[in-house]
């Protein structure tokens, strides 16, 4: 079995970026299965069409979907997975013990009015996906990514309704 290591938390915690650092590090391969999805959306396949209404109101997608796209997108030969976002609820916890051995999970804790300030002022890069938020993180110039020049966007599910959505199916699942 290969190696897992988990980062949970509720959006905007920070997840990603601490993932995408300990990837860095170790080798292991990064999944964030949001991202895997909304790649798919974007790309416009059978998966992203079947997906996108899902995501924008920022609800969870069905287990078997996500189990597809992360199988799918497993690199051969890797030294192991980084899991950012994954699992949501228990039967993609029992997914995750029965295929991967489970190294660490890291839970970030991080309270739900910061949550929301954090994902309010988020913009993302709509070419090479690098996150900003306006008071945070900004970009030097207003609405343009300092790494490529893209245009910076409000991704649909940091939608005001999507926000609170997506909150609220993370207290919903059971904790940690
Ligand atoms: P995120 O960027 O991690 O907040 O994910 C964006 C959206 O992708 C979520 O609101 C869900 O619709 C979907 N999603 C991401 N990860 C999962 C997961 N583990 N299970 C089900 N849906 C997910």
């Amino acid at each position: 079995m290969i190696d897992a290591i988990v980062f949970l938390g509720i959006q905007g915690s920070g997840k990603g970026t601490q993932a995408k650092l300990l990837a860095e590090r170790t080798g292991f391969q990064h999944i964030n299965i949001g991202d895997l999805l909304r790649e798919q959306v974007n790309l416009g396949t059978e998966l992203g069409i079947e997906v996108k209404s899902v995501i924008t109101r920022g609800e969870l997608v069905s287990d078997h979907l996500v189990f597809k796209v992360v199988e799918a997108s497993l690199c051969p030969g890797c030294p192991g997975i980084i899991f950012d976002g994954f699992p949501r609820n228990q039967a993609q916890a029992e997914h995750l013990v029965s295929h991967y051995r489970l190294a660490r999970v890291y839970y970030l804790d991080l309270s739900e009015s910061e949550a929301l300030s954090r994902m309010q002022g988020r913009q993302v890069c709509s070419k090479c996906g690098a996150n900003y938020h306006l008071t945070n993180h900004p970009p030097a110039q207003p609405g343009v990514c300092d790494i490529c020049n893209g245009a910076l966007i409000i991704r649909a599910d940091d939608a005001p309704e999507a926000i609170a959505c997506r909150i609220k199916a993370f207290f919903r699942r059971p904790t940690p």
